[in-house]
């Protein structure tokens, strides 16, 4: 599943290939993905604008226009190709916009291709999309929030969840994934089953700085966690090509104890671990 790092990837590389280009033309293979696509909206409204920004809001992509912004969300297995010619050459493309560079006059295409199809394509008034039940909720970007451990503190104290549910909420903080949250903890020492208001300013401070560090590293190395994630021309890149200290390490040795690593399932989410390490409170 792509992860926040994965997105930003995305982001970045679909901003130097489209950005400045116009839809010229807009085609469906279906009518829906998880939801349905607002396709005679697009067709409407999307069409014929040219693309002025492209940002990304939790594991949401934004590519705006003057008027309206795109929202994509890449589900399971959604991916994001360029390429020169609009016709489908991946199984499950499910939209391909044909671009326009009104300057260059270089044409290309951006193709949609969601094997298990639980993303998502919408249309929203640029002035006000942030409102939107899709963001409205939604917590501080981790990476541009300066103060993110007096923000989780704050946001802690009447919280008597798992700190590893805590930060894995969307509405404490966006886009902290299972593997970044599993290698944050280990980081930081806590147990994944510890109360969130049980951990004290400093510990939250510690803690900010690793979730920071372990998404900076995964966006330097090209989002890593998404089995399925390919770049923009279709190629595979690593998974797991981070280190990972605890994730997906089930007995293996702890690397800073040797302590065979524990597998507990939390909220529903494998939660990797050192049983030495990382203390309850
Ligand atoms: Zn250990």
């Amino acid at each position: 599943m792509p992860e926040l790092p994965e997105v930003e990837t995305t982001v970045r590389c679909m901003r130097s290939e489209f950005l400045g280009y116009k839809i010229s033309s807009a085609k469906f293979y279906r009518k829906n993905l998880r939801d349905p696509m607002p396709v005679k909206q697009i067709q409407a409204h999307g069409v014929g604008s040219t693309i002025v920004d492209i940002e990304r809001r939790g594991k949401y992509i934004l590519m705006h226009t003057a008027k309206n912004s795109f929202v994509i969300h890449l589900g399971m297995t959604g991916n994001i190709l360029s390429r020169g010619d609009k016709k489908p050459a991946q199984k499950h493309t499910h939209f391909v916009f044909e671009l326009k560079n009104p300057k260059t006059k270089k044409t290309k295409c951006l193709h949609y291709v969601d094997a298990r199809r639980f993303g998502r394509l919408d249309l929203l008034p640029r002035e006000n999309w942030q409102e939107h039940r899709y963001f409205a909720s939604m917590g501080p970007e981790p990476l541009e929030i300066r103060s993110l451990g007096k923000h989780l503190y704050a946001a802690s104290t009447s919280k008597k969840t798992t700190i590893k549910s805590f930060v894995m909420d969307q509405r404490t903080v966006v886009g902290v994934g299972n593997i970044y949250a599993c290698e944050a903890l280990f980081l930081t020492g806590i147990h994944p089953l510890a109360a969130a208001n049980s951990i004290n300013a400093k510990t939250y401070s510690l803690l900010a700085k690793n979730i920071k560090k372990v998404l900076k590293k995964a966006i330097e190395q090209g989002g890593t966690s998404f089995r399925d994630f390919k770049n923009l021309e279709g190629k595979a890149s690593g998974y797991f090509a981070i280190k990972l200290n605890v994730y997906n390490r089930k007995d293996e040795p702890c690397k800073k104890c040797d302590t065979p690593i524990e597998n507990e399932t939390i909220a529903g989410r494998s939660s990797f671990y050192c049983p030495s390490c990382q203390v309850k409170n």
